[in-house]
């Protein structure tokens, strides 16, 4: 029996049309209904329109209404598809990480850097392999790109033209294709710890930072006078921030205290954090700032996002956020 996949469109490139003010997503699923045909193999698609949005349109509601719409169809689909734009994708792929964690089918997202209807786009091949994904029986939020799969939590977006746009960060590629076929890496798959269940609220209370030399306390100072709940510092290297003439650290802990969740990250891109080689880390950590390791920029505010929607409570915020919750984090063993 042919496998049955949805295949749901948000918008983005892929969808898109030329206009006066730029492009636009502007074809509806229906309108590409024959090319997803083309590519649908022996699988049996269903499909359906959930907005028709530049992806830097989507805000964290959509990620809400998205899992939810995904959760409602996941009984009686053997995979989903998300046509998604790729600018915001990386996010999108790690939020629904996060809510839909220990979902029974394949969720695949994907998008493409030229539309449908240009003759030499990567969208059909792009559409292929998630679709090719999406029947595979495997569980989990993936993204299929360039003849990749990455796993949801994993990806960014790296290169803004190129079709290799996307990469899995310091995490091996779910499946790649080439003229073997489709090869998955079943041992890269995280493994189900539960039951589903949708778990789709969030906090927008969250907001990100990048340290640069000059970055003022200041900053830190009004975002918690607004009632922030989250904050995420994209810190130097292996996750220092500076101490001395500028403490930033004596006023993150002030903040904290009054109930701020600060994340550390890095501005590296690939390995991660490791906050108790350094002084500027280790006194971070001291102060009750939660590490990123070697989570991506995306999955790290996402899971921020996510967890603070759930919980106010300092010690479930801390133990949630130090749990690899969706294959987003490895954590070291400390060896020293
Ligand atoms: N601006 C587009 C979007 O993210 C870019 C793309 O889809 O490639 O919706």
């Amino acid at each position: 029996m042919s496998r049955k996949i949805l295949i749901i469109n948000t918008g983005g490139t892929l969808s898109a049309v030329m206009k006066q003010n730029g492009l636009i997503p502007g074809l509806s699923i229906y309108d590409m209904q024959k090319e997803l045909k083309m590519v649908s193999g022996d699988t049996d698609i269903e499909i359906e329109d959930f907005c028709s949005l530049d992806s830097a349109n989507i805000f964290p509601e959509d990620w809400s209404a998205l899992a939810k719409r995904i959760s409602e169809c996941r009984n009686d689909h053997d995979g989903i598809v998300v046509i998604h734009g790729t600018d915001t994708l990386a996010y999108t792929s790690s939020m629904l990480s996060f809510m839909l964690r220990n979902i029974n089918i394949p969720v695949v997202i994907t998008g493409s850097q030229l539309s449908i209807t240009n003759p030499v786009a990567d969208a059909m091949e792009n559409c292929r392999c998630a679709i090719h994904m999406a029947a595979s029986g495997i569980p989990g939020v993936f993204v299929a790109f360039n003849r990749k799969v990455m796993l949801g939590c994993r990806v960014s977006k790296v290169r803004s033209l190129s079709f290799d746009a996307f990469e899995s960060i310091n995490y091996p590629d779910i499946a790649t294709i080439s003229s073997l076929g489709m090869r998955i890496d079943t041992a890269a798959v995280p493994e189900r710890t539960g039951i589903f269940k949708l778990a789709n609220t969030y906090s927008s209370k969250v907001c990100m930072i990048k340290m640069f030399p000059g970055i003022h306390r200041s900053l830190i100072e009004s975002i918690a006078g607004q009632g922030y709940k989250g904050l995420y510092i994209e810190a130097y290297g292996i996750g220092g921030m500076p101490f001395l003439r500028h403490d930033f650290t004596g006023t993150l802990e002030k903040l904290i205290k009054d109930g701020l969740t600060v994340v550390v990250g890095t501005q590296c891109r690939y390995e991660g954090t490791m906050m108790d080689v350094y002084e500027t880390g280790r006194r971070a950590l001291e102060i009750g700032a939660l590490e990123a390791h070697d989570m991506t920029g995306e999955a790290a505010l996402t899971k921020l996002m996510w967890i603070l929607g759930m919980t106010d409570d300092p010690s479930e915020i801390r133990d949630f956020y130090s749990i690899n919750m969706a294959g987003e984090m490895t954590l070291r063993q400390v060896s020293r």
